[in-house]
């Protein structure tokens, strides 16, 4: 056991008041993560409060404790939050490593007085908190919480500790941050991971459906609307990318979730080895890139666009007009059109 795993871990002797917080527009392994991760505080007798700093998708409504989630950014909520905090004896940091990912709370936690726990597996991460379980080698977050209880747990944690509800959580944040087991990031580690959650018995097909094959139907129409009218691609670059205004979201009524996912669309495209998405939202606009093999989109992300992430998955953010941003982002590609090339 590593000393900050011996440390956490005779921390946890004794009930604490913890508190679990994730990025904001939590993903599957973000909240799924830090949901598994509080059932496993609940069952060791700790008092535990779950913080999200925006509201999640309808399609993670299903994960076990979410019912009991508070949402920062909900007027009904930010009072009961800020108390809890207050009173926190440790605050557990999943799924991110910048305080910038809260939002609005990232300052109400850098100011708490609680011990700060990251758990983590983005690149380049800001030094907030006391301990680290930090690994940018780890697929998710999830896998993290999964190897951590077995090192506090010893090999052989009971089934009352790794229940069906559990697993399922941490196998949901797994599954989603590989891209069903698809991305560079599957390692051997991966499968024995979700191997061992498996065995616990739930139906890992049906958690699958519950994410992917649960969407209304005006998703699957805007998706067809976005790439039969918004997708573009630059072949001399290997990169595509599409452009969606707040007008055309209102449109398709579409809320954050909607667009969830879409920019993975734009790797299908063949020999393109790069996608971007810009989406303007509150007057800001939003950005995503995924790449493949050698491209890192995390330099590009944190190089122009206020971002940053994982070397295939990275996202930004702008205040500059949809228009600016595009051009701005058309304007610096040549810069990387023989790294773009190179791609095996
Ligand atoms: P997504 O495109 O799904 O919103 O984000 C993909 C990945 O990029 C996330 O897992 C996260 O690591 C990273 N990311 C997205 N937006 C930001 C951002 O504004 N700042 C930083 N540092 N990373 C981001
Ligand atoms: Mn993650």
């Amino acid at each position: 056991m590593n000393q900050t795993v011996k440390e956490l871990s005779s921390f946890l002797s004794t009930p604490k008041k913890i508190i679990i917080t994730m990025h904001r527009d939590p993903d599957a392994d973000a909240l799924g993560s830090s949901l598994g991760w509080a059932s496993y505080l609940i069952k060791k007798g700790h008092d535990v409060t779950v913080i999200s700093p925006t509201d999640y998708t309808a399609n993670l409504r299903w994960l076990d404790g979410i019912d009991h989630v508070l949402v920062y950014e909900r007027s009904s909520d930010q009072g009961k939050c800020k108390k809890k905090i207050e009173l926190a004896d440790l605050i557990c940091c999943l799924d991110f490593s910048a305080l910038s990912r809260l939002k609005d709370l990232g300052k109400v936690v850098q100011e708490a007085a609680a011990i700060k726990l990251m758990i983590d597996h983005h690149l380049e991460p800001e030094h907030f908190a006391k301990w680290m379980i930090w690994d940018t080698n780890a697929a998710a977050t999830a896998q993290l919480v999964y190897a951590l209880i077995k090192e506090i747990e010893g090999d052989l944690p009971t089934r009352e500790i790794f229940d069906i509800p559990l697993a399922e959580s941490l196998y949901a944040g797994i599954m989603t941050d590989t891209g069903s087991f698809r991305h560079a990031n599957v390692t051997p580690d991966v499968h024995l991971a979700v191997a061992d959650l498996m065995l616990t018995g739930f139906d890992s097909s049906r958690v699958h459906r519950l994410i992917y094959d649960n969407a209304p139907l005006s998703r699957l129409q805007f998706l067809g609307y976005v790439l039969s009218q918004k997708l573009t691609v630059l072949p001399e670059f290997r990169t595509s990318y599409m452009v969606l205004t707040e007008a055309e979201l209102q449109k398709f009524n579409s809320s954050t979730g909607e667009t969830e996912g879409i920019v993975n669309y734009g790797l299908q495209v063949e020999n393109v080895v790069m996608s971007a998405m810009f989406i303007e939202r509150k007057g800001e606009v939003k950005i995503s890139f995924r790449s493949v093999g050698s491209f890192s989109v995390r330099d590009l992300a944190s190089s122009h666009f206020n971002g940053g992430g994982h070397k295939n998955a990275s996202g930004g953010r702008s205040e500059q007009s949809v228009n600016e941003t595009v051009a701005y982002f058309l304007s610096v590609l040549p810069q990387y059109q023989q790294a773009l090339l190179s791609v095996d």
